[in-house]
């Protein structure tokens, strides 16, 4: 067992304080890392705020984890101490259902477990990267392929990048596409990059107009500011494909008939309340699709880790002392990032 510092939601309305955690002692097919950045994800105030209503307390939140291995059980053979290593939304699933086999670790019939917050169907609680060591198995680290000097604005790639890559690959965007991203936060400023980096025509749909500038700078052909109906008309039945990733209710309809005929609508975002049902009408007379999808499983996010070393693509940072966490949130809250808040987690020492 290693004791490490760690910062932890107590209940759902009191802010993060600091906490001490336990690591398990290191497997033989377990790899320990030395946690430097850990980005910071809507889900992980979501999750500290019991939003989902199936947080387990004491929560330490935190699934975008980049940092150097300190220690390998004997039988790791992919990782050594002194590389540098990922770890994303999953530590581990049950390797032997349709989905595991698929490499769809994601969707496994019974229950990935997620990095904090425990399995997904309850058992033990795990503890994230909001801290300063993480013990995983190899087969759910990530190695890293970026240069050392970038490596803050990798660690949102663990959830942030592969959440957008996944869908984005599944729905093949492309060259010849046009697609829609919608919100331009943590999810969405990776999901303009990475489109783009595919070769899609990439428009922006944000509530906030102080970003338009900066969605054309990340890789946006064109930005729609999303409140303005004027601007929203022009789109009506042009885009192949939309990624949302709104992390609060708000009106598809208005979303699904910018959609081609047979074009889909993929949400991430998962707020804690419902979306307002959309019209089926809008559906049924252009055979549109509203879909969804959950991060990616592993090997996928080894490709999305690759495919964004090989095109230079990081996340657009603000480095914070981990002391910030609370202030951070509420900015969260405020649409107010640029465009991920990544820990410095040598603030917790
Ligand atoms: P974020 O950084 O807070 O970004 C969300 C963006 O949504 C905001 O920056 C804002 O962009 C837009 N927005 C916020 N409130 C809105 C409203 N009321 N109406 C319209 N747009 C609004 O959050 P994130 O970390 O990217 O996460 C986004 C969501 O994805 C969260 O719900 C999170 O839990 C979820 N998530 C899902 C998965 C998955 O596997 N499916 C993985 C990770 C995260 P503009 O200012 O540009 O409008
Ligand atoms: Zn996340």
């Amino acid at each position: 067992m290693t004791k490490a510092k760690a910062y932890a939601a107590l209940d759902p309305h009191s802010a993060l304080v600091p906490f001490e955690i336990e690591r398990r002692a290191l497997g033989p097919t377990d790899v320990q890392i030395q946690i430097l950045y850990c980005g910071v994800c809507h889900s992980d105030l979501h999750t500290a705020r019991n939003e989902w209503n199936n947080t387990l307390y004491p929560s330490v939140p935190g699934h975008e984890i980049v940092g150097r291995v300190v220690a390998v059980g004997e039988q790791v053979s992919r990782f050594k101490v002194g590389d540098l290593a990922g770890v994303g939304c999953m530590v581990d699933s049950c390797g032997d259902c349709p989905s595991c086999h698929d490499g769809d670790e994601q969707y496994c019939e019974h229950g990935f477990t997620g990095t904090y917050n425990g399995p997904v169907f309850g058992g033990e609680n795990t503890y994230g990267g909001y801290s300063q060591t993480i013990v995983v198995k190899e087969s759910f680290v990530l190695r890293i392929r970026h240069a050392e000097t970038d490596l803050a604005g990798v660690a949102p790639l663990l959830c942030a990048g592969i959440t957008t890559y996944s869908p984005l690959r599944h729905w093949q965007v492309g060259p010849g596409k046009k697609v829609g991203i919608v919100g331009l936060g943590g999810l969405g400023h990776m999901g303009v990059k990475i489109a783009h980096a595919m070769g899609a025509q990439v428009v922006l749909f944000t509530t906030s107009a102080s970003k338009v500038e900066d969605g054309k700078r990340l890789g946006a052909d064109e930005v729609c500011v999303s409140t303005d109906p004027e601007q929203m008309s022009r789109y009506t039945g042009q885009l192949d494909f939309i990624l949302n990733t709104v992390a609060a209710p708000h009106n598809l309809d208005a979303l699904l008939q910018l959609l081609k005929r047979d074009g889909t609508m993929t949400l991430v975002g998962a707020p804690a309340e419902r979306h307002p049902s959309p019209d089926v009408f809008g559906l049924i007379f252009k055979r549109r699709s509203i879909a969804g999808s959950l991060i990616g499983g592993i090997r996928e996010t080894q490709e999305m880790l690759d495919f964004c070393a090989e095109h230079g693509i990081t996340s657009d940072i603000e480095l914070i002392p981990m002391q910030y966490i609370n202030t951070a949130y509420e900015r969260m809250l405020k649409s107010d990032v640029r465009y991920r808040f990544v820990i410095d987690m040598a603030t917790l020492n």
